[in-house]
């Protein structure tokens, strides 16, 4: 940012570290803790990245920005466009959460949807971007975003250094900024020599139904393949091949981290139970995070006694249709 009169906020970040000792038990680590990012403006950490995009894409004096989404960041920066002034064009797959479609038309920004997956949805906004002057601000076609989301790996800095920081922190990967970009933080934090201790162990979470990292890691590769037929509930982490999959796998070896996935099932049952023992409405990719947590421990990645962090990247508030009242709900008009 070149001037303070550049910043662009909706009051995003500053999310909560909440302790879940209860959830921690139930996974068999007492130290847990979520790191919400569901307060954040449109409900998810995507308002990190949109707001420092937009910001300096208002600063560089550009009109017309255009993306491709999963469906989150489509919201994110309809909602920035919107109070920059910018025309914002979202292509998103016609099967993405309907109510992140109505988040974007509700910021007024123009929605195109797609028979296709993310990918299909790039080339869209690549050939909109060359034939009628929108501007690309696909994940890590402009440097900026990652900027904003980096700011989640200087908060975990704000947040635990000094006292003790997490040995492990979960994230669900898809695009894998905000991983990156946490691991940016981190590494930028350490040449300034401020951060001194240990480093977390990075665990890029997936779905396994769309785990093109997670199989790329056990195959110890640099870069993943396009994973055929991805198909998840937790649509944030739907990217079948991300742009930035080498800087992904490459915090994770740096990290002495891993990458692995949850099948949708055990993310829904998770989604479930996070709110009763935590008090979170966690998203389906952060209940996938949570639900990993519970694999790594029984598998003795993660030991009993270390510090967890898991990063809770959306509200579920978001994808309450995934949530049935159970059990079915009943009136009475006498007692509970
Ligand atoms: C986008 C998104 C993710 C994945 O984040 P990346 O940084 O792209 O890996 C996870 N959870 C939610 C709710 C998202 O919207």
């Amino acid at each position: 940012m070149q001037s303070a009169e550049g910043v662009l906020t909706l009051g995003e970040g500053g999310a909560p570290f909440l302790r879940a000792p209860r959830l921690g038990e139930a996974l068999g680590v007492p130290d847990l803790w979520i790191e919400e990012e569901g307060l954040n403006p449109t409900g998810t950490f995507k308002a990190r990245g949109a707001a420092v995009g937009m910001a300096r894409a208002r600063e560089l004096g550009i009109k017309r920005v255009a993306l491709p989404t999963a469906g989150n960041a489509g919201g994110a920066w309809s909602a920035y466009g919107a109070a920059a002034g910018i025309e914002v064009g979202v292509a998103m797959p016609a099967d993405a959460p309907d109510l992140t479609k109505r988040e974007c038309t509700a910021y007024g920004a123009r929605v195109v949807l797609v028979n296709g997956l993310i990918g299909d949805a790039g080339k869209i906004v690549a050939r909109s971007a060359k034939e009628d002057g929108w501007f690309d601000a696909a994940t890590l076609k402009e440097p900026y975003r990652i900027e904003g989301k980096k700011t989640m790996g200087l908060e975990i800095f704000d947040a635990f250094a000094g006292q003790r920081v997490p040995d492990v922190v979960l994230y669900p990967c898809g695009g894998g900024v905000g991983l990156i970009g946490i691991w940016k933080a981190i590494a930028e934090l350490r040449e300034l020599g401020w951060w001194r201790g240990s480093l977390p162990r990075m665990v890029a979470v997936q779905s396994a139904t769309c785990a093109p990292i997670v199989k790329a890691f056990e195959a110890r590769a640099d870069a993943s393949e396009v994973w055929q037929g991805a198909e998840t509930i937790a649509a944030g982490i739907r990217i079948p091949k991300a742009l930035g999959d080498f800087l992904v796998l490459r915090a994770i070896y740096e990290s002495d981290g891993c990458a692995v996935a949850v099948p949708d099932e055990q993310t829904r049952a998770m989604m479930r139970k996070i709110p009763t023992l935590a008090g979170v409405f966690a998203c389906p990719e952060g209940a996938a995070a949570a639900a990993a947590v519970g694999n790594l421990r029984e598998k003795g990645w993660i030991k009993p006694s270390e510090r967890v962090l898991v990063v809770n990247t959306g509200t579920g508030l978001k994808y309450a249709d995934l949530v049935e009242a159970n059990p079915p709900l009943q009136s009475s008009d006498s007692k509970l």
